[in-house]
């Protein structure tokens, strides 16, 4: 990768989204690493977020809870958790009486969020969520109502809001390097394996929108800044095809904001997809990929001229940067950029984009 030169990369317009990000890091430590309980360790929680505690500065894994033994007994030697620290989903609620976990990390199938969310903020703990935050907009109200009358934070695990490319992009687009923003095109889907929670309506709560679109309409939404007024679905779904039984396949949907930006989005369960691309009036930022657990690759063109814009390594990368993100907000009294209100902004447009999907009409979106 070519690394700009540290002018280059910090100079401009990008400046300043990223230098107010590493200033919060480099200021006064907090004492004390806050304890993560991590429920559910399945793929994404064993592959991607328990190793990159190791790159934490304030958080650390202090407990685990699963449904299987094996895994408790397997994880928790790894990671040094002790036998009191290890759950079950049945004593789960014993959290409440383990004073070393500060907040829990869920990253259960999608039907389960709320549940244990509103169970650990009972319990007296703070929540990170993963996405989507829930499946229906009145169990996203529920978990931000728990959380709030136990005084807790809520955060969503939104982790492309901590990685440089995209904090850089939010910046571009909002300050118009390009100009003002006219267009935005955002495309996420993968191929998906038969045989898994994915398909399965009642614990993913939908398909490729609630699990992979959802980053086409979150980018549309962090690139913008706005909040969109009005959406228009298009579905297609091959319903002989065994995977697709209970949950959508791809999803096309256009959403308008407030700005008259338009953002011109794709869902899919059966191509692969990772790019947006703002265009401006004097030219265009482009992400491909855009939101990868790394390798994120920006590429500008302004007044004709295109080039790659390239950043040094991050000291922390984005799930470290999310997990320390929660972790400050608690040590130092702050609210998480993305906080459950996030997550609720984005299940109130995928509910939208159903029912435009479904009436085949366009639906406005009240504010
Ligand atoms: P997974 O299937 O690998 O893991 C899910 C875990 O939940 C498993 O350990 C499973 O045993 C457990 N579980 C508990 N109760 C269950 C039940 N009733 N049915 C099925 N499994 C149950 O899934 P995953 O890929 O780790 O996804 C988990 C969550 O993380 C999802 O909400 C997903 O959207 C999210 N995720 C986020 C990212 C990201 O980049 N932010 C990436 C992958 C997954």
């Amino acid at each position: 990768m070519v690394i700009g030169s540290r002018r280059d990369i910090l100079g401009g317009v990008g400046a300043g989204i990223m230098l107010a990000g590493m200033a919060t890091r480099a200021s006064a430590a907090p004492s004390r690493k806050i304890g993560y309980a991590i429920v559910g360790l399945g793929s994404y929680a064993t592959r991607q977020i328990m190793p990159n505690f190791a790159g934490c500065d304030h958080a650390r894994i202090v407990a685990l809870v699963s449904g299987t033994p094996a895994k408790l007994e397997t994880y928790g030697a790894q990671y040094g958790v002790p036998a009191t620290h290890r759950y079950s989903y049945k004593d789960f609620d014993c959290i409440r009486d383990n004073p070393d976990i500060d907040a829990v990390y869920i990253i259960l199938p999608n039907s389960l969020h709320a549940e244990y969310a509103i169970r650990a903020a009972q319990a007296g703990k703070h929540v990170m969520c993963e996405k989507p935050m829930a499946t229906s907009v009145a169990d996203c109200e529920a978990m931000i109502a728990a959380c709030k009358k136990a005084g807790k934070k809520l955060m969503i695990g939104y982790r492309s809001r901590f990685e440089p490319y995209n904090r850089l992009a939010i910046d571009l687009a909002r300050s118009g390097h390009v100009g003002p923003t006219r267009f935005i095109t955002a495309e996420h889907g993968f191929p998906i394996r038969a045989g898994q929670w994915r398909l399965d309506r009642p614990l993913s709560g939908g398909g490729s929108m609630m699990d992979i679109g959802i980053y086409s309409l979150n980018a549309a939404r962090y690139l913008t800044g706005e909040e969109p007024v009005e959406v228009s679905a298009v579905e297609s779904t091959d319903r002989s095809d065994p995977r697709f039984r209970t949950v959508e396949d791809r999803i096309s949907f256009l959403l308008r904001f407030p700005s008259g930006i338009i953002a011109n989005c794709i869902s899919s369960y059966s191509s692969s997809h990772n790019s947006y691309r703002v265009t401006g009036t004097q030219g265009w930022i482009d992400m491909d990929p855009a939101t990868p657990y790394e390798g994120q690759t920006m590429t500008i063109r302004k007044d004709g001229v295109v080039a790659p814009r390239t950043l040094p390594a991050p000291a922390k990368n984005q799930f470290a940067g999310q997990l320390d993100h929660l972790a400050e907000c608690i040590l130092k009294g702050g609210t998480p950029i993305v906080p459950g209100e996030e997550g609720l902004a984005d299940m109130r447009v995928i509910e939208a984009i159903y029912k435009s999907a479904a009436q085949g009409t366009s639906v406005r979106i009240k504010a």
